[in-house]
């Protein structure tokens, strides 16, 4: 099973993604998460997006998809993984596409959670993780750089059939069914 939780920031990706790895039996794959491990231990690769990750735009398509290559690759992600956070531009979303077709695989289903904008300002602001781009001024660059750069990639991947769009406002446990519904149909 290989399945894109899509949406904007705060929309609930990285819960609904964990949640998912026991219902779907695969790992959850988010290149934010591998990005903040990085820049953690001060690794090549956290070294080279530390700053751009810290102002809230996004790291270059090219440094993304060679790391999404390189992860799928590895053995753990063989039976399928849990993409969050990825594709954020049309230029991901169709290196990925070939990135699967020289693998002989496919996605199974894009699923896109639809959060309004008020909602995804006050999560973000309470989401205490401490993280350094949940301050008020990144978050605005993050929202605008998902309506930019990363919002096409819905319309991308509706053009091909493949969009599902599901309510984003709930209970974490009402959303996770929505999904799973959304996945099984
Ligand atoms: P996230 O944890 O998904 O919110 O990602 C946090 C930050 O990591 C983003 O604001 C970007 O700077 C960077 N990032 C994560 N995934 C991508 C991606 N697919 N393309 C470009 N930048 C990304």
């Amino acid at each position: 099973m290989r399945l894109i939780l899509f949406g904007p920031p705060g929309a609930g990706k990285g819960t609904q993604a964990k949640l998912l790895e026991t219902e779907l039996g695969v790992p959850q794959l988010s290149t934010g998460d591998i990005f903040r491990s990085a820049i953690k231990n001060q690794t090549p690769l956290g070294v080279k997006v530390k700053a751009i990750m810290d102002s809230g735009k996004l790291v270059g398509d090219d440094v993304v998809v060679a790391l999404v290559a390189e992860t799928i690759a590895k053995s753990q992600f063989a039976n399928g993984y849990i993409l969050d956070g990825f594709p954020r531009t049309v230029a991901q979303a169709e290196a990925f596409d070939a990135l699967l077709a020289q693998r002989g695989e496919k996605v199974d289903a894009f699923i896109a959670l639809e959060v309004p904008d008020e909602e995804l300002i006050s999560r973000l602001t309470n989401r205490g993780q401490g993280r350094e781009d949940d301050t008020p001024d990144k978050i605005k660059v993050r929202l605008g750089v998902y309506k930019q750069e990363t919002a096409p990639v819905l319309a991308y991947y509706k053009a091909k059939n493949q969009a599902k769009i599901i309510d984003g406002l709930g209970s974490v446990e009402d959303i996770q069914q929505r999904i799973l519904d959304a996945v099984n149909n």
